[in-house]
């Protein structure tokens, strides 16, 4: 049975073992049960799986995910968390605690060792300040995931699922969208965390596409164009991937591909979708490559 999860218990763990609250490590322990079972419910998991949560602080989520899975692996990066750890999840045999830095975890690995290579599933409450190469480095090291529910920063929740015509629409979108179907499941106010967050949360889901939505030719091209597409958000396409370092073509083949693509040659990257996107980089590579 899980025993954490409100003000009373996680302020006599913290007190306990003199705990202080380290802000470089993003800690915003959540206090709320009803954000936990949500946390859970997103997440879909069964008694098949393992599930890998990235930063369990004093193991609140991490004793609901024990409930929940087969087995928990619980990356932790703050030394001073382990003896706790090591006292909150004492009932449980079905949980391995590593005290490392997430993003220096080879997490292919420990998926063939622990899980045969076979999908895994990923939870977290995410330490804000790095939400994005924690995400992104997971997707682009291909390790095989059938999802990631996270709490998050309500803005990037806001931006990972936005599509053309949103202000929120961006680089972060379309790399999300490349390699997953996103759902809000939860919008989280700063009250369900102590100590509380200058901002808002939510949590999203990531459900990782079984195919690729688009087929390219260059995924590392698809994403230089994207980038170069949103550097200069006010800019038009055509001038913002010229005065981008990252693609070789002159200015004429850059409106050229865009007049093939079909599109206006004022447009704005902000308007184009995914598979737009992904056809423009073809038509680049063919141009480069001649
Ligand atoms: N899961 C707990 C909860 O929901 O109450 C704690 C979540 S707190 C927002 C983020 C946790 O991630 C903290 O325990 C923090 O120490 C840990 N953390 C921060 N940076 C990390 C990193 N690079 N690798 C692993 N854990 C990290």
């Amino acid at each position: 049975m899980a025993t954490l999860g409100n003000p009373k218990e996680t302020i006599e763990i913290l007190n306990k073992y003199h705990f202080i609250f380290q802000k470089k490590f993003g800690q915003n322990f959540l206090i709320d049960t009803h954000v936990l079972d949500k946390i859970i419910k997103s997440a879909e998991i069964t008694k098949d799986d393992l599930v890998l949560e990235i930063g369990p602080g004093i193991g609140t989520l991490t004793q609901y995910l024990l409930e929940a899975a087969r087995e928990v692996i619980a990356v932790e990066i703050d030394k001073s968390l382990i003896p706790i750890l090591n006292d909150t999840l004492s009932a449980y045999d079905n949980i391995t605690v590593i005290n490392e830095d997430i993003l220096k975890v080879d997490i292919n690995k420990l998926v063939q060792e622990k899980n045969n290579g076979r999908p895994i599933k990923i939870v977290a409450n995410l330490p804000y300040y790095i939400t994005t190469p924690i995400i992104m480095g997971l997707f682009e090291a291909h390790v095989p995931i059938q999802n990631i529910t996270v709490m998050v920063q309500k803005e990037v929740a806001d931006r990972m699922q936005s599509g053309p015509g949103s202000k929120d629409y961006g680089a972060l979108s379309l790399a999300v969208q490349y390699y997953a179907k996103p759902y809000i499941a939860a919008f989280v106010p700063p009250n369900c965390f102590m100590p509380r967050p200058n901002v808002g949360s939510a949590v999203i889901r990531l459900t990782l596409h079984e195919c690729n939505p688009v087929q390219v030719k260059d995924e590392a091209l698809l994403f230089k164009v994207i980038r170069a597409s949103f550097n200069q958000r006010r800019k038009t396409l055509v001038n913002g991937l010229n005065n981008g370092t990252e693609i070789h073509l002159s200015k004429e083949l850059i409106a050229e591909a865009i007049g093939e693509l079909g599109v206006s040659p004022t447009i704005r990257g902000e308007a184009l979708t995914l598979e737009q996107f992904a056809m423009l980089s073809n038509i680049i590579y063919d141009k480069m490559r001649k």
